[in-house]
């Protein structure tokens, strides 16, 4: 670039940064209203150090040719996970207005950390995270934050959940136990074995059903046998791989019986709690001490956020908040502020991208929206079970769907998922239960359609 540097020219408005806005801008509204979304696919290193090397240099290679740069050959080397025919893991489907809006985040500068920085932006966040809430039958009084996604949530309520029962404990005299544990079922999500192996505590597994569903029963039994060394139980309300929601009416039996913290891990599937004719499959989460569902999945938003909520957010400052002499002037007063909920501290107001949605569509577009993915996922398993050479692994509980091709093996899924890939038709890949692979679609997208779907199953002969 001809001009030498000066310490304001990335910064002052000039006609370089005014074209750089302009070019990104552009990009940005393009990419957001593209009527044939590309899937795309990855690169091999080497290919990608051929084509995209080198754009670091001493003087810039300026904002159109890194432009260029990222629109040929960095972005189609990544999934886009917002393609009607990406179905592995848990897609993402933001709405246009939330993914408009998160460039406003962006442009804003926005501390979303404390209230005295960021009141606005925190407060429009806390709109989004009362509604929620109140969706799940949780008290006025609660709330929480948008961490960055279901991982840090689990883990930032757990250290709630043992914080609140280490004092618990203090105040009824008795020694902290030689090992902290949670309870969780077999099918828990990752995370919470993540979770633990950061927080240095135990897992203790307790069985679910033949469904894969845990029961009251089956945490009563752990509760039994680990006695006050239990701090939490976890339970999930839609796991990831099929979508199975956890007793959870007669699992806060048992965690109110014994005064134990009771989780729900909702990163996926709570968001069905707002279809109407879902709410009995979610029974029990107006109970719970602490709650997860992730923007990012099924409620629209882009990557990334998880909504954490707690019933009695006092008991998540005293277990979070930083204390440092440059933070006294934050934390030694009653605002809220988002930082002290959860383990971070610096934060973007990641919630506002769902706020914005929300507020431009209201709550009925989204509940409209959740049961399209629960019954096309219905409508898929029955046109599967239709199928000589298809068969079902489990009924669909929400949007997620498993099933078998007869006579396969790993190898031939893998094959048939690359092709699929390949031709940019669709993103499925194998995935297994009970050492068995099998696939399995994941509906996000209300773009994602029947004949989508069909079309993706006429491939497998
Ligand atoms: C996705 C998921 C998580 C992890 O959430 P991230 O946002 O990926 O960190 C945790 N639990 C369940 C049930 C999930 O589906």
């Amino acid at each position: 670039m001809t001009d030498s540097p000066r310490p304001e020219r990335m910064h002052a408005i000039s006609a370089e940064t005014r074209h750089t806005v302009d070019d990104v801008l552009e990009y940005a509204r393009r990419r957001a209203l593209y009527e044939d979304i590309p899937l795309d696919k990855p690169m091999r290193p080497h290919d990608l150090a051929r084509l995209a090397s080198g754009s670091i240099t001493d003087d810039g290679i300026g904002a159109r040719r890194a432009i260029a740069l990222f629109e040929n050959v960095l972005a189609p080397a990544c999934l886009s996970t917002d393609h009607p025919g990406y179905l592995a893991f848990i897609p993402s489907a933001p709405s246009k207005a939330a993914l408009a809006f998160d460039v406003v985040v962006s442009a804003s500068a926005i501390y979303g950390g404390s209230w005295m920085e960021g009141a606005g932006a925190v407060f429009a966040e806390n709109e989004v995270l009362h509604w929620l809430a109140h969706e799940f039958g949780l008290p006025a009084t609660a709330g929480g934050v948008f961490v960055q996604g279901g991982t840090i949530g689990n883990l930032s309520a757990l250290v709630t959940a043992r914080d609140a029962a280490r004092h618990r404990s203090r105040e009824a005299g008795r020694p902290d136990p030689a090992r902290w544990a949670v309870v969780c079922s077999a099918e828990a999500h990752s995370s919470i074995a993540s979770a633990a192996a950061v927080m240095d505590v135990d897992i203790v597994t307790a069985a679910p059903d033949a469904g894969g569903r845990l029961h009251g029963d089956a945490v009563a039994a752990a509760l039994d046998e680990h006695g006050d060394a239990v701090f939490a139980v976890v339970a999930t309300g839609g796991t990831t791989n099929f979508g199975i929601v956890d007793d959870i009416a007669s699992i806060a039996d048992e965690t109110t019986a014994r005064g134990v913290w009771l989780h729900i891990d909702g990163a996926y599937g709570l968001a069905a709690m707002l279809a109407p004719r879902m709410r009995p499959t979610f029974a029990g989460v107006e109970r719970a001490d602490s709650v997860i569902v992730d923007p990012h999945k099924w409620l629209f938003a882009p990557f990334d956020a998880c909504a954490l909520i707690y019933r009695e957010p006092a008991l998540a400052l005293g277990a979070h908040t930083q204390k440092a002499e440059y933070l006294d002037t934050l934390t030694e007063t009653p605002d809220w502020n988002p930082s002290d909920l959860a383990v971070q501290l610096t934060r973007r107001a990641r919630g506002l991208p769902l706020w914005f949605s929300l507020a431009t569509h209201g709550t009925e577009q989204y509940r409209a929206t959740i049961e399209h993915g629960i019954d096309l996922a219905q409508q898929i398993a029955d046109e599967i079970t239709r199928r000589d050479t298809l068969s079902l692994v489990r009924d669909p509980q929400l949007s997620v769907v498993v099933f078998r091709r007869e006579g396969w093996t790993l190898a031939d899924y893998q094959a048939w998922s690359d092709r699929l890939l390949e031709d940019q038709r669709g993103f499925v890949v194998p995935s297994s239960h009970a050492g068995e692979p099998v696939l399995r679609f994941a509906i996000i997208s209300p773009l994602t359609t029947y004949e989508l779907l069909t079309d993706i199953l006429d491939t497998l002969g």
